[in-house]
């Protein structure tokens, strides 16, 4: 398999969760149990609870650009400075 370099998951520790369209974009979950989100040239880096607010987050904008709204829970989204953001 011919993997970019940005993308780690077949290393000892690394957890892949999710791959997108190009091959840059991709979930995983590091060694420290942070949640790597890779996205073109950046990279963000969430706490658990915090990349599963922004995933909700996420969610829910599809839903309203697709017009696929559903009731769902109503925990209160939060995005917390915390995250790391940096380029690649
Ligand atoms: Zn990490």
């Amino acid at each position: 398999m011919n993997q970019s370099p940005l993308l780690p998951p077949s290393s000892p520790g690394w957890t892949p969760l999710a791959r997108g369209e190009h091959d840059s974009d991709a979930i995983n979950r590091c060694p420290g149990g942070h949640i790597h989100l890779d996205y073109g040239n950046f990279t963000v880096r969430f706490q658990r609870d915090e990349f599963l607010a922004f995933a909700r987050m996420v969610a829910m904008a599809a839903a309203r650009l697709t017009g696929d709204v559903r009731p769902g829970p109503t925990v209160p989204l939060q995005f917390k400075p915390s995250t790391t953001i940096s380029l690649n």
